[in-house]
């Protein structure tokens, strides 16, 4: 059912995830303007969408392609793509500069009680919202690829950004069907990122110093963890130079085997070859048993160190957290839930012994972390973790 207060939402910029969000947006019910610059771009996005629309009815999960596709109208100019939205979702490449001037455009052009809406996956809400008249009305409404299938949402606060905007965001992402979680503070890589930095990134200093290999780490990921994905076969898909500028962007240090593929320009599958060889090999290669000896805590530890670290800046909820790990990575269960089974005092210590060998800062523990395993909170065998467990 489509929020009473919205009737129109324009997205700009028609590529992977703009075409993705118009689509799901014209399934909820709602009528599309669908912008981009580029006319090409645009008649690609469109084509793309009725090609999705088509297998959607193949599969009875719509009943009328026509109808949804005549829901989406396409512009190439914005003042008059946005000028009757109630809301707007700029899904344009990731670009501050570019983001900030398209959010002062729609800003003049859009009506005052508009939700203006960012799908960055990185970049901060609050800045590309810094220029425009009510930044209260700003957002980050963070989609994940492909949206018609993914059905995570984050919905970010903005340093000026209204309750009354969430609200409104929020009932809007209910409404196409998706789950949201509200992430209270633009933290860089929010909550989802954020975390699976920890997922890719620690595997990758792993191989770096000589402590595993990479079959090693996507063996035992998968296979002794159940993830849906290794770390390295997902560095691949996902384009480890995309990895790459996001860590650069948000001051992360780069694990050295990260930067000899970016050096090499081997960036993942698209590129042919990334930590796996697709062109002249078969892409990833690991079998069950190459992961026993790969140490997995030291993976998960330093994710429930992120979890904790952004449950202490009152960033979002521990339910919230395993919801986004869940729908948006595709985790078997949430990383606090994880860490509650395998215990928290066993985490504090892990990461203590590496903050100790290593003197990064990310290995010290979480100030929650440790209190909560000081006030007796050391997981499920506890009674109490993240989560309160009932021992009846
Ligand atoms: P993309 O490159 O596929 O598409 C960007 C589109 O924006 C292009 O069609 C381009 O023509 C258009 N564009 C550029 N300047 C414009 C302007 N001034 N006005 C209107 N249109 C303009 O990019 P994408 O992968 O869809 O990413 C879009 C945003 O979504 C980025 O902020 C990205 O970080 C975020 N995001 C991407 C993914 C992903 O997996 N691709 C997932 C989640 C979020």
């Amino acid at each position: 059912m489509t929020v009473e207060s919205i009737q129109n939402v324009t997205v700009i910029g028609a590529g992977t995830m703009g075409h993705g969000i118009a689509e799901i947006t014209a399934m909820a019910g709602y009528s599309v303007t669908l912008q981009d610059v580029d006319s090409d771009a645009l008649a690609e996005g469109y084509r793309r969408i009725e090609w999705s629309l088509d297998k959607l009815a193949e599969n009875g999960v719509i009943e009328s392609v026509d109808t949804v596709a005549g829901r989406i109208d396409t512009e190439t100019e914005t003042a008059s793509a946005v000028k009757n939205a109630d809301v707007v979702i700029e899904a344009v490449s990731e670009d501050l500069e570019l983001k900030r001037t398209i959010f002062e455009d729609i800003d003049g052009h859009a009506s005052t009680d508009a939700i203006l809406a960012s799908n960055t996956s990185s970049l901060s809400v609050s800045k590309i919202a810094s220029e425009i008249s009510r930044p209260e009305r700003a957002v980050g409404l963070h989609f994940f690829n492909p949206p018609v299938k993914m059905d995570l949402v984050e919905v970010i606060y903005g340093a000026k950004t209204s309750d009354q905007t969430v609200d409104r965001a929020l009932s809007f992402v209910n409404s196409l069907d998706k789950k949201p979680i509200e992430v209270q503070k633009d933290v860089f890589g929010f909550v989802v990122n954020n975390i699976l930095h920890g997922f890719i990134d620690e595997p990758a200093w792993m191989v770096s110093r000589g402590e595993a290999t990479i079959p090693e780490a996507d063996a035992a990921m998968v296979h002794c963890r159940n993830y849906p994905m290794g770390p390295f076969e997902l560095a691949d898909l996902s384009g480890i130079d995309i990895a790459y500028d996001v860590r650069q962007a948000g001051d992360i240090p780069i694990p050295p085997v990260m930067q000899e593929r970016v050096d090499a320009g081997e960036y993942g599958r698209k590129a042919g070859v990334g930590y796996y060889d697709y062109e002249n090999g078969d892409g990833p290669m690991y079998e069950q048993g190459d992961g026993v000896t790969f140490d997995t805590l030291h993976v998960e530890a330093c994710m429930a160190n992120k979890a904790a670290e952004l449950l202490e800046q009152d960033v979002t909820t521990v339910e919230d957290i395993d919801t986004g790990m869940q729908l948006g990575a595709g985790f078997p269960v949430g990383i606090c839930e994880r860490a509650d089974e395998i215990g928290l005092g066993t985490i504090v210590q892990k990461l203590s012994t590496f903050h100790e060998k290593y003197g990064e800062s990310r290995y010290e523990p979480a100030e929650y972390l440790v209190q909560l395993v000081e006030e007796g909170h050391a997981g499920v065998a506890a009674g109490a973790g993240f989560y309160e467990y009932d021992t009846e």
